[in-house]
């Protein structure tokens, strides 16, 4: 290839030790001289072998040796900082090929043999191999290049969120592990996970929990029923971690319902904060989750209705249900004021200011995340590709393909540094510029409750 751009260099290479197996594909991370004393760092290597590894296909990643060097200077070569190589190269090529200076992305894969002469697979075997990568070098191609990263704000942690967070925290600083928390605190695995390792232990209900421990409730709000438990058995420490946000929305429904009022709640059967606000009056509140669920009410028009919502809902396709339902009841009566809370509104506009500029919008946040998953429903339909991801773990170059100018947001339960990682993990396609679009301040906060204070 003579012009600049991505080239990709596709061949065998020579095994150096057992860390790999013969037959897998070799996605080089750099490449390395002799002695490892300089090296040339590969873009979207890392991207590329997970892209390789959905397609099903065998692979490593590492550095790779460049024995001979016929003249050429190599990609960018750069001493290593400190000397010696970290990592030892995982495969050698045979000598001969040498890159060109620093022409553009460079992908380097290779077929792994346990000896010099292709070994144990025969030419054919490493050709269809090889061959199978070409979607995944396709993709990588289309990826790499310099991109412009649009940040979302505010977007992650809300104030309900990271109170939920210090709880937990505070309860194991001051009762030590382990602490007990009913579901998750909030729906993130990572978060989760850090809680976990510091002492925490999740439980699906509070019958799992010891007598004398310290039980945490989940941020998302339960059913009266499941705080009586704790209270009849009375050995445990109880904490709510209720957002008072959602709290609001509880009691709501019960003024509402010792009004005589008729409730409709507006949001999604399986969310546990939707659980917990119907339990609060049993057999008293409709659910309405779209539109077309509006048909099956069957409320008296001489009675007054009221309509709740969960917090965590898109605030279009909400406004768009109340229309439906005041069509169909012209008197009903939202509460006093929206909610859908500050911080999911706050994302949404966000996402809406952002998307419409944007070849892509990328969502941080777990694939339980209410809140999360709205916001890339807003994105799509104001037209926008939009994709949601876990960490940047998951991220696709598929999602990337021509795509120079890439939103990012995250939910209101995704730690900010999942966005960082992401990020750097975009870094490595090309050169990044990295803006950030805030639509406002946030700055509420929520008091701790008085065992954790
Ligand atoms: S998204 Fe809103 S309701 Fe949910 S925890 Fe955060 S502040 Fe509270």
């Amino acid at each position: 290839v003579t012009t600049p751009g991505p080239r990709a260099s596709v061949g065998t290479a020579l095994l150096l030790d057992g860390r790999a197996p013969a037959g897998n594909l070799l996605v080089a991370t750099e490449l390395v001289t002799e002695g490892g004393a300089r090296s040339a760092p590969l873009r979207g290597a890392d991207l590329l072998a997970r892209d390789l590894c959905r397609a099903g296909l065998p692979v490593s990643t590492g550095p790779l040796l460049l024995r001979a060097a016929p003249g050429a200077d190599g990609p960018a070569w750069a001493p290593r900082s400190g000397g010696g190589r970290a990592q030892p190269a995982l495969a050698a090529d045979g000598p001969g090929w040498f890159p060109p200076g620093d022409e553009g992305p460079l992908a380097v894969l290779r077929a792994l043999t346990a000896d010099a002469h292709g070994g144990e697979k025969g030419n054919d075997e490493v050709a269809q191999l090889l061959g199978r990568a070409g979607p995944s070098l396709e993709r990588w191609r289309d990826a790499v290049g310099p991109h412009e990263v649009r940040l979302a704000a505010p977007r992650s942690f809300c104030a309900g969120v990271e109170r939920a967070i210090n709880i937990v925290e505070r309860a194991l600083e001051r009762f030590g592990p382990p602490v007990y928390v009913r579901r998750q605190i909030v729906h993130n695995a990572h978060v989760v996970a850090s809680l976990e390792r510091r002492g925490a232990v999740f439980v699906q209900e509070l019958d799992e929990v010891p007598d004398g421990a310290t039980a945490i409730l989940a941020a998302h709000g339960v059913s009266p029923a499941v705080r009586d438990e704790a209270l009849e058995r009375g050995t445990l420490t109880l904490i709510d971690a209720t957002c008072p946000l959602v709290a609001k929305v509880h009691l709501q429904a019960r003024r509402y319902a010792g009004l005589g009022h008729q409730l409709v709640l507006i949001g999604h059967r399986e969310h546990e904060e939707v659980v917990g606000t119907m339990a609060e009056v049993p057999g008293r509140i409709d659910l309405v989750e779209r539109t077309e669920d509006i048909g099956d009410l069957a409320l008296d028009q001489s009675a007054p209705i009221t309509y709740l919502t969960q917090t965590t809902l898109a605030t279009d396709e909400t406004a768009d249900i109340v229309d439906a339902l005041r069509a169909r009841y012209p008197h009903v009566e939202g509460p006093p004021a929206s909610d859908i809370c500050y911080a999911t509104q706050n994302r949404q506009d966000a996402v809406r200011a952002l998307a419409p500029d944007c070849d892509v919008l990328l969502v941080v946040g777990s694939t339980n995340s209410s809140n999360a998953a709205r916001l890339r429903e807003v994105a799509r339909r104001l037209g926008c590709r939009a994709e949601q991801l876990e960490d940047a773990g998951e991220l696709e170059l598929a999602w990337l393909a021509r795509s120079p100018v890439i939103g990012v947001t995250a939910g209101a339960s995704t730690p900010e540094l999942l966005v960082e990682e992401l990020i750097d993990s975009l870094r490595t396609l090309g050169p990044l510029e990295v803006t950030e679009h805030s639509v406002t301040e946030e700055r509420t906060r929520f008091p701790l409750p008085p065992q954790v204070r």
